[in-house]
């Protein structure tokens, strides 16, 4: 399969790799983002969250934890995000992965959410809430 983090999965490139299990491997960012800047993946090919299956979800998800509480050791952070891309124009590489990004003072990221509270109504929120719990059964 031509997907490159199962290339890097088989050793057929290399990567810095930081933690393994049976189910999941991270290894840094070649961007690095920020000082640390790690993708956790799962060994299983899921192209992304969309068609993750329970228990690839669950044994991909444990491990974040795990690496946060590493990286926040490493580096003392001041706070750390974890990110995860679906779907063009968002997402480069169709292997689901998590970033772990951890954060520190001027590092030139802008990851904040805009609040819109003003501007949403009650009844917005109540036809948003309709729609995802609609979409949810
Ligand atoms: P995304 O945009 O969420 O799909 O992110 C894919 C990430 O994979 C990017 O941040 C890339 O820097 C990273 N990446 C691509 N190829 C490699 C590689 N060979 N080793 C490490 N990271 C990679
Ligand atoms: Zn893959």
């Amino acid at each position: 399969m031509d997907c490159i983090f199962c290339k890097i999965l088989d050793g057929e490139i290399p990567a810095y790799k930081v933690y393994e299990d049976e189910h999941t491997m991270a290894f840094l960012d070649i961007t690095q983002g920020t000082k640390g800047h790690t993708l956790l993946i799962p060994k299983k090919h899921v192209k992304n969250v969309y068609d993750l299956d329970d228990d690839t979800a669950a044994t991909l998800f444990q491990a974040v934890p795990k690496v946060a509480k590493a990286l926040k050791k490493a580096f003392n952070p001041i706070g750390l995000n974890v990110i995860n891309n679906n779907d063009q124009p968002l997402q480069s590489v169709y292997h689901v992965h998590i970033h772990l990004v951890p954060r520190y003072d001027n590092d030139g990221m802008v990851l904040s959410t805009i609040n819109h509270q003003d501007d949403v109504s009650k009844e917005t929120f109540l036809e948003i809430q309709d729609a995802i719990k609609n979409a949810l059964s």
